[in-house]
């Protein structure tokens, strides 16, 4: 579904991702762990297309972007482009990211509809029907702050689905939470990689990163350090600063 090859990213003088190489296939679940400022989130959002980059080729399904300018000047071609792959690679942030004056059901059809341009009536049946997968069907008319951090970031993945995007993208999802609420959302991510969605997750959660992955990549200072399947990974980590960030997460 999504492919990154040879990824180089600087923001002015500072070369932050240095050539990294990902793919996430249909149903593949991919996490993305290493230290704060190894490059986690610039990966997640080169890929959906938030941030330029400089060097490397970003598939969707196959399909190349199309660039023009290089260097510091290289920006997408086609803007109607950027938009399909950005709402085919849904977005979840640490910080929930709802508008605040509006409703959770509002908040969860608001994309569909404005982005989308889809009925509003299919919309609400949808939005209702992912936020009643997540747990949270009964929350439709109340407004975000009156919901707890579990629950919010739980309305943040059904506004991501709502989209029906071809994956989701995760940063941090749970990093904002209090460890029972964290639970509930792991819980819900737990369930998506079950039922086969496509998933790239930036993640600080060891536990999470092992139970739910199909890959695991360990970035160090903009570099894939090591990667493979989580038991390989965690239960037998080759790299030096694999094993101290290892142990020092513990
Ligand atoms: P964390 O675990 O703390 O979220 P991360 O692995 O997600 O870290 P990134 O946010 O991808 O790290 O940052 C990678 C590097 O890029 C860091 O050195 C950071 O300071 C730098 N960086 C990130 N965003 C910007 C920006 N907008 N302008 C300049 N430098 C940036
Ligand atoms: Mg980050």
């Amino acid at each position: 579904v999504i492919e990154i090859r040879n990824l180089h990213k600087a923001y002015g003088a500072l070369e932050v991702i240095k050539g990294v190489d990902i793919a996430a296939r249909k149903g593949d679940v991919v996490s993305l762990i290493g230290s704060s400022g190894s490059g986690k989130s610039t990966i997640l959002r080169c890929a959906n297309l938030l941030e330029d980059s400089q060097q490397g080729d970003i598939l969707f399904k196959g399909e190349p972007v199309r660039w023009k300018g290089a260097g510091l000047n290289r920006h997408p071609a086609d803007p109607r482009q950027v938009l399909r792959i950005r709402t085919n690679l849904s977005m979840v942030f640490q910080q929930f990211n709802l508008w605040a004056h509006l409703t959770i059901l509002q908040n969860v059809m608001e994309a569909p509809v404005t982005v989308l341009g889809r009925d509003r009536h299919e919309a609400e049946g949808a939005a209702r029907k992912y936020l009643h997968k997540v747990g949270i069907g009964d929350k439709c008319d109340v407004y975000p702050a009156q919901l707890s951090g579990g629950q919010q970031q739980r309305a943040a993945i059904a506004r991501a689905l709502c989209m029906e995007p071809e994956a989701l993208l995760f940063d941090e999802p749970t990093s904002a939470l209090d460890p029972e609420l964290e639970q509930e959302v792991i819980r819900v991510i737990k369930d998506l990689a079950t039922e086969g969605r496509t998933m790239m997750i930036v993640t600080h959660d060891m536990r999470m990163a092992a139970d739910v992955s199909d890959h695991v990549v360990f970035l160090h200072q903009g570099l894939i350090e090591e990667q493979g399947p989580p038991d390989a990974l965690f239960g037998r980590p080759k790299s030096e600063r694999l094993q101290q960030f290892l142990s020092s997460t513990n």
